[in-house]
């Protein structure tokens, strides 16, 4: 996880104004590890600056993605990205019911393409999602199924 001040520095490296809403935005995800939606975000901003527009939040998470202090992971059930400030090589584990993600901190060096699976693209990085169901929810559905 980087910290508060390693993402406004490189802000400030790529001559990014530290307006008021971008510094909320990135202390919203430094605290939340929870990997939010666009809309998350939003309802939290909107908590503190209500005037902040749902555009201007995904603006910001599009800036932050593509000066690489951002990962955004994709999450088909969610619909949509969600963020990561964990820039750093990593995988996830994704319920398909309540859409929980956690990060596995291992790389899978066995995970490569051979020049012909490439196809010619330079491979910038991987990410593997393992998906499943978390133990809540696991414990949800028996007791719902024992109560049918
Ligand atoms: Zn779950
Ligand atoms: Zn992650």
């Amino acid at each position: 996880m980087e910290s508060l001040e390693t993402l406004l520095s490189v802000l400030r490296q790529n001559h990014l104004k530290i307006t008021p809403q971008r510094r909320l935005i990135l202390e919203i995800l430094v605290d939340d590890a929870s990997h939010p939606t666009v809309d998350q975000v939003y309802q939290q901003v909107i908590t503190v600056m209500p005037n902040v527009s749902r555009t201007t939040v995904y603006n910001t998470l599009h800036e932050l993605v593509a000066l690489g202090v951002l990962i955004e992971v994709q999450d088909m059930g969610a619909g949509g990205g969600r963020y990561d400030t964990n820039a750093s090589q990593h995988h996830h584990l994704l319920c398909t019911h309540c859409h929980t993600l956690l990060d596995i901190e291992r790389d899978f060096p066995e995970l490569e393409l051979t020049p012909v699976e490439a196809c010619g693209y330079r491979i910038a990085r991987h990410q593997v999602t393992f998906y499943g169901v978390c133990p809540c929810c696991q414990q949800a559905l028996a007791s719902q199924e024992e109560s049918i």
